[in-house]
């Protein structure tokens, strides 16, 4: 048999002396050890000819002896397996190789016993309920299926390729990097500590990560909503997006992993919270502050362009700040990346945000997000969006056909009312932005800004958000931040439609 060692536990100093004279090593493979409390712990294993040894890094937990086996559990649908040991107690794994790992284990227990080992199959994705813990062994308790039940398991392993030897590249079910980053992580390695918002599909907390102490947001999606609302695909395109744009007023995804049942991301912890937060505070801003945020938003919105993307979700609420009082475009949700012929047709959006071509299903592309802006410039001086009406019809049938007032009260400066009545052009062919983003920059309204020093954050910024200890997250709504800080238990009744459909969520895992 080839060697798999995934883990180059041979070319290890340490590793080797762990062998016993004549044990030769079979594979070695990163795995999720479930310990009797369910947690999930990254190991090592490395299988050899006659044992196999459970490694805490390079420290050896537990050495079973392959014979003692009296056979395996694999999971049909998830990256589970149980290795049932009738004299002491059993095991429980999870990861991508979890078929190379049996069959190895199966080749190994042939050689030494001559006989075939047992290997059952179940239906469910987590065998916690299929796995003899200490405590059930103190209490006579033994949950290995009957020998009767076994399946014949030949250990073929389809699309078995040497690139998965990449650790970094392939990892056990509840880990991945999401970045090029070889740090991944898994839920086990961040405390929850608060709420901090809340989005269609789940929510994002506060969390620290337990190794180094770092504070991050941690989105959490469940599948079974991403599913009902036929949001898987719109979830692979913020991931790609998270993952592959860098900028500088963009959030920054720092890692990413799933479980069976839900998808996190977590992010940059943008300790000022929602623009929106800030305007509802204020009211409305001063045209320098405004035009501070609408130049980082718009250099943010001008790079997903550049990248053929289209954000479709512009509004404060969106805008995440910084602890010095930057702002970020956050929630990837509903961005799109355009095909060919750069347009799409979905009606998506925020009413008061949203463009009449959009309302008016004509198709739209990048401009769509220019018309945004302009609400967005409007909603910060005036306090209010441009078309607001209470009723959602109305308020439509205002984007459409309404003619855009200033307030006498407070005036608008021309600048201003020119920038963003060009952005509100009903023609998008016309709108200011159809040409690029320097169009936009070009405009009067911004010639007090110094883009290279925008962009480098050298500007002094126009307000630092109040932030007397991070932990309290005192520029979230109370709504949230209140809430019992625990990631929700999937219903029971939900967990069959997540399992049939696991295959649509491969990409993040
Ligand atoms: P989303 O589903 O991405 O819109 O997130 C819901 C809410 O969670 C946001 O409106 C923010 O209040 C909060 N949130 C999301 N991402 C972050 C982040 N990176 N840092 C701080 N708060 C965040």
């Amino acid at each position: 048999m080839e060697s798999r060692d995934y883990m180059n536990l041979s070319t290890d100093k340490a590793f080797p002396k762990l062998l016993n004279p004549g044990e030769s090593l079979l594979m070695s493979l990163k795995v999720i050890k479930f310990n009797k409390r369910n947690k999930a712990q990254e190991r090592t294993i490395a299988l050899t000819s006659t044992s196999l040894l459970n490694l805490k890094g390079k420290k050896l937990q537990r050495r079973m002896d392959i014979t003692s086996l009296g056979g395996i559990t694999r999971s049909k649908h998830g990256d589970e397996f149980v290795l049932h040991s009738p004299s002491e107690y059993d095991y429980r794994f999870g990861s991508p190789l979890k078929d190379q790992a049996i069959q190895t284990l199966c080749q190994a227990f042939k050689n030494l016993t001559g006989r075939t080992l047992y290997v059952w199959e179940s239906n469910e994705i987590s065998l916690k309920d299929l796995t003899t813990t200490k405590s059930d062994k103190k209490k006579g308790l033994n949950k290995m299926p009957a020998p009767e039940t076994a399946i014949n398991f030949r250990g073929e392993v389809p699309n078995f390729n040497e690139e998965s030897k990449d650790s970094r590249g392939k990892r056990s079910r509840t880990i991945f990097a999401a970045t090029e980053n070889p740090s991944a992580a898994l839920l086990d390695d961040f405390t929850i500590l608060k709420v901090l918002g809340r989005g269609s599909f789940g929510k994002v907390m506060l969390v620290r990560r337990k190794d180094n102490g770092q504070l991050y947001a941690m989105k959490s999606l469940r599948k079974d909503a991403l599913l009902e609302s036929d949001q898987v695909e719109h979830t692979k395109t913020e991931k790609l997006i998270l993952q592959h744009i860098n900028h500088p007023f963009l959030v920054k995804l720092e890692y990413a992993f799933a479980t069976s049942t839900k998808i996190y991301f977590v992010m940059e912890f943008m300790k000022g919270g929602e623009l929106f937060y800030h305007l509802r505070e204020a009211k409305r801003f001063p045209e320098d502050r405004a035009r501070f945020y609408a130049a980082q938003v718009g250099l943010g919105l001008g790079h997903l362009h550049e990248q053929n993307i289209v954000y479709r979700d512009l509004k404060p609420e969106n805008v995440l700040m910084d602890e010095f009082g930057n702002v970020y475009l956050s929630d990837f949700g509903m961005a799109k990346m355009l095909g060919e012929n750069g347009s799409t047709q979905t009606f998506v959006g925020t009413p008061e945000y949203v463009a009449p071509e959009i309302i008016s299903c004509a198709g739209h592309n990048i401009t769509a997000d220019w018309w945004s802006f302009g609400v967005l410039i409007y909603e910060m001086i005036v306090g209010i969006p441009p078309f607001y009406d209470q009723n959602v019809n109305l308020m439509y049938e205002l984007i459409q056909r309404g003619k855009l007032k200033f307030p006498v009260k407070s005036p608008v400066s021309d600048n201003a009312k020119d920038i963003i009545t060009k952005l509100l052009d009903r023609d998008p062919t016309r709108r200011l932005g159809a040409q690029g983003f320097n169009e936009i920059k070009n405009h009067p309204f911004f010639a007090p800004i110094d883009w290279v020093a925008l962009e480098a954050k050298r500007l002094p910024t126009p307000f630092t958000p109040r932030i007397t200890d991070p932990l309290q997250a005192e520029n979230f709504d109370r709504e949230f931040t209140d809430e019992a800080p625990t990631d929700s238990v999937i219903p029971e009744n939900k967990l069959n439609m997540i399992l049939q459909n696991q295959e649509q969520f491969q990409a993040f895992h």
